[in-house]
C-alpha cells in the first residue's frame, strides 16, 4: 500500500507536491499559494496556533486557519514547505521513544479491539512477530504494534526513526521498519544528503537551533509531543528542518513537566523529544567529523 500523493498546480509552471506518509487523501491544495490544506484535527489546530506565536515559531510551517470545502470537510491551511524548492530530496523522521499516547494505552486495556489490518502489517515486516495466539486469531491490538514498531525501529534507542526518504526525482522509499542499528541510521542519513559535507553541516546547525529554540519554547516545556515528525528538505540551494504533525501533541497535565530525554515510563508522559534530537545531532556531527 503507498500512501505516496501528488498533485499538480496550475499556477508557475508545473510543480509536484508529494506526501511522503499518513492516510491519503488527508491533503489537498491549499486555498493560497505555497499553502496546502490538512484534513483537521482539533488537536493539531491548536498547536499550529500556539506554536505562531512560540519561540519555536521559524520551525513550524505558518498556520492560516481552518477553512470548509463543499462537501463539509474541515481542514486546516498550513505553508507548504516544499513550495520553494525545486526537485527537493525529503526525508520525514518521526521523532521521540514512543508514538503512542498513554490515553489510547489506557483505551486498548479498558477495551481491547485486535485489528487484522495491524495483523497483516506485521506479518508483511516480519513473519515470525506474532505471537501463537495473534497467528491463530490474526489480529493484533493496535497499542502492541505500535510498541512492536517502536523496539523493531530506532525508536526506543535513538529517540527518532527514518519514516520515509524521496530522493531528488528518484522514487520514494518507507523500506525503514527494521533500521534500528546506529551505524545503519547513519548509512541511511549519509546516503540522503548524498555525503555532501555542506549540506551535513547545514542540517547540523539547523538542528543545533531547534535543540536551543525547544529548550526555551513555553510550547515545548508544557506539552508531550507524540507521533510528530521533522521534515528534512534540501535541494542543490537550500536546507530547511521543520517540525510537523501535531495530532498527538497534547497540554502535559498540570502537575506534570518532563524532560523530554528521560525514558519513558507509563505515567510520566515523558517523550524523547530531545533524545532523538541529540541523536540526530550527534549522527550529523559523527558524518562530518568522521
Ligand atoms: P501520520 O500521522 O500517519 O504520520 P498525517 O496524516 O498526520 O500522517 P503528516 O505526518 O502531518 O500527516 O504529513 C504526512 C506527510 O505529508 C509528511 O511526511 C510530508 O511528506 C507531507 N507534509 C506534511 N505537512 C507538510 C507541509 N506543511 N509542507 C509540505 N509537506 C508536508
Ligand atoms: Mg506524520
Ligand atoms: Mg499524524
Amino acid at each position: 500500500v503507498t500512501s505516496l500523493l501528488t498533485f499538480t498546480r496550475t499556477k508557475k509552471e508545473r510543480y509536484e507536491w508529494m506526501q511522503l506518509v499518513g492516510h491519503p487523501g488527508t491533503f489537498k491544495e491549499g486555498t493560497h499559494d505555497g499553502y496546502v490544506l490538512k484534513a483537521l484535527c482539533e488537536h493539531e489546530r491548536y498547536c499550529c496556533e500556539l506554536l505562531q506565536n512560540d519561540v519555536l515559531s521559524k520551525f513550524v510551517p505558518k498556520y492560516n486557519g481552518t477553512i470548509s470545502d463543499d462537501e463539509g470537510n474541515s481542514f486546516i491551511e498550513m505553508e507548504d514547505l516544499l513550495a520553494s524548492f525545486h526537485e527537493p530530496c525529503i526525508m520525514d523522521c518521526k521523532i521521540g521513544v514512543r508514538t503512542y499516547l498513554e490515553e489510547e494505552l489506557d483505551k486498548s486495556e479498558r477495551d481491547p479491539k485486535p485489528r487484522t489490518d495491524l495483523y497483516h502489517k506485521m506479518i508483511a515486516i516480519d513473519r515470525l512477530a506474532p505471537t501463537e495466539q495473534e497467528h491463530e486469531d490474526e489480529k493484533v491490538l493496535k497499542s502492541r504494534y505500535m510498541i512492536w514498531r517502536e523496539n523493531m525501529s530506532s525508536s526506543q534507542d535513538l529517540g527518532f526513526r527514518i519514516e520515509a526518504i524521496k530522493k531528488s526525482r528518484g522514487l520514494m522509499s518507507k523500506e525503514f521498519q527494521r533500521i534500528k542499528d546506529r551505524d545503519d541510521v547513519k548509512k541511511q542519513l549519509t546516503e540522503f544528503i548524498a555525503e555532501s559535507p555542506t549540506r551535513a553541516n547545514e542540517y547540523l546547525e539547523r538542528l543545533l537551533d531547534l535543540r536551543s529554540a525547544c529548550v526555551r519554547s513555553n510550547f515545548f516545556q508544557t506539552h508531550e509531543l507524540i507521533g510528530s515528525s521533522l521534515l528534512f528538505v534540501h535541494d542543490g540551494k537550500k536546507t530547511s528542518i521543520s517540525m510537523i504533525d501535531f495530532g498527538k501533541t497534547r497540554p502535559l497535565p498540570k502537575d506534570v513537566s518532563i524532560t523530554h530525554n528521560q525514558p519513558w515510563i507509563r505515567g510520566s508522559h515523558e517523550d524523547g523529544y530531545l533524545l532523538g534530537l541529540d541523536n540526530l545531532i550527534s549522527l550529523f556531527q559523527d558524518i562530518i567529523y568522521d
